[in-house]
């Protein structure tokens, strides 16, 4: 078994109607693990259950908003069971590709679908890094607020991988854009994701919680279900653009890559792990 933390990976507390949802796992960045995804999962459901919160707002806590997924803390568990929320068999025990194929369907790109879906307006308050598995969460909020010294990037193209299971970039930024960020893998500042509209707002470290605290006020107001309506319009003309079934022909994509690394180097990953990811492009993570 993985050695967890003690400290809970997702925090939870409602204030005025708006519940405030925290990655915990500071010390490794809030790298993704199972186990905080599947607590992701049980706050929203909380979230969504009690008819007293209008607005939820996705956060995490210390420097960064999210390292990606865990491919390098001591609480790696991607060969732990879980019980499933989706339609899928247990990854566990499966063979070959198969292991991944099914626990990436669930835990990526499942859960992420799931969450944009949540019937509540969503904020995704981001700070410091938002990497690879970091930018499903920003994206599959409604809004996305930034400080300025938060960063987006993609780097699994060092990994042979055509970018994070939650294809969403050409739809986040424009596709030529989508291609520097995903052929080059650089860093991109919040300012510059705010000029073609991917974040929301960018402000002060100071004024992020403050803005994000406002907005979400403001949203809680407003009627319910015509926030629910709004959301949903929105992500179905997304997805009559090619939204969801890009990203199914994608998956699959990034999922022929994890064979061929498979195959060619024995690693998944192509041998690439959390220090290296982060020596060689100055930012934490991604699996
Ligand atoms: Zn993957």
């Amino acid at each position: 078994m993985p050695e967890y933390e003690t400290d809970e990976p997702v925090l939870y507390r409602v204030e005025e109607g708006v519940a405030w949802i925290t990655m915990n796992r500071p010390k490794f960045n809030n790298a993704q693990n199972s186990q905080m995804t599947y607590a992701l999962d049980d706050a929203f459901r909380r979230a969504v259950d009690d008819t007293d919160v209008k607005a939820i707002v996705l956060g995490g806590a210390g420097k960064h908003f999210s390292a990606g997924h865990d491919i390098g803390s001591p609480g790696r568990d991607t060969d732990v069971s879980f019980e499933r929320r989706l339609m899928w068999e247990d990854h566990v025990g499966k063979p070959g590709a198969e292991f991944l194929y099914t626990r990436e369907h669930e835990v990526y790109l499942g859960m992420c679908r799931r969450w944009r879906d949540i019937p509540k307006p969503t904020i995704a308050m981001v700070q410091g890094a938002c990497v690879a598995g970091g930018l499903m969460l920003a994206w599959v909020c409604d809004l996305i607020v930034a400080s300025d010294d938060a960063f987006f990037q993609d780097p699994v193209g060092k990994m042979g991988i055509p970018g994070v299971e939650y294809f969403a970039h050409p739809f986040e930024m424009p596709p030529r854009i989508a291609k520097e960020f995903l052929l080059l893998g650089d860093r991109m500042p919040a300012a510059r994701a705010e000029q073609f509209g991917m974040v929301n707002r960018v402000v002060t470290r100071d004024a992020l919680k403050p803005t994000v605290a406002e907005m979400a006020a403001r949203l809680g107001q407003r009627p319910s279900l015509g926030n629910w309506l709004t959301k949903q319009a929105v992500n179905h003309v997304e997805d009559l653009r090619g939204k969801r079934t890009g990203m199914d022909a994608v998956y699959h994509m990034h999922h022929f890559a994890h064979a061929q690394n498979e195959l060619v180097s024995g690693d998944r990953l192509a041998g690439l792990d959390a220090a290296s990811m982060a020596k060689s492009n100055k930012s934490e993570s991604k699996g």
